[in-house]
């Protein structure tokens, strides 16, 4: 009797074992084969600070205002920049991230008064020395530059004959509005 119950609970066993076998076997699987396979990280997800391409100019739009690099709490952005000749704003030529220190925080993007900072979907960076963590935001955009300026100098024309046109439409209204002085008295 007792060999029989034991047949009974094992098979019990068994057949639930295979029953979650054959469950998940129809799921979809939640790991991937890496570094083979690489998954697509979520919009929430947070890496080093990139610079964002603008579609507009075909480059970042980083006007080298430092307020990224003044609000960060673990001092680990530094950056130069330059007025390029014929454009109002200006242009960064270095931007420097420590990312050993960077803690995500995400307040250089909060920041940015031009929404040009995101965050790197990379999500497997390792390396020997921390060297191997300084990243230079700009190189990658070093190709695109020209072009970029090019295209900003356009943009800031047609912007400062907008600016124009709406001074002169205000003014010719002023001057419509305005009520024609009498002298007192006068009939
Ligand atoms: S995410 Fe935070 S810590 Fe990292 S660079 Fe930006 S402000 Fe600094
Ligand atoms: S806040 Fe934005 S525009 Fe200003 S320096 Fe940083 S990245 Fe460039």
């Amino acid at each position: 009797m007792g060999l029989v119950k034991e047949i009974i609970d094992g098979s019990k066993t068994l057949l639930s074992g295979m029953k979650v076998t054959w469950d998940n076997f129809r799921k979809p699987p939640v790991t991937s084969q890496y570094p083979i396979e690489k998954i697509e990280m979520s919009e929430a997800f947070r890496n080093v600070i990139v610079l964002i391409e603008k579609e507009d100019i075909g480059s970042h739009d980083c006007i080298d205002c430092k307020a990224c690099e003044r609000v960060c709490p673990s001092f680990c952005i530094s950056l130069d920049g330059e007025r390029p000749e014929g454009l109002r704003r200006k242009r960064a030529t270095e931007f420097m991230v420590d990312f050993a220190l960077c803690s995500d925080c995400g307040l250089c993007l909060d920041v940015c008064p031009t929404d040009t900072l995101g965050y790197s979907k990379v999500h497997d960076e390792a390396g020997y020395h921390r060297s191997d963590f300084l990243y230079d935001l700009i190189e990658p955009w070093a190709d695109k530059e020209e072009a970029a300026r090019k295209r900003l100098k356009e943009i800031e024309a047609k912007q400062a004959e907008e600016r124009a046109q709406r001074a002169a439409a205000r003014k010719a209204k002023k001057a419509v509005k305005k009520p024609s002085r009498k002298p007192s008295g006068a009939r």
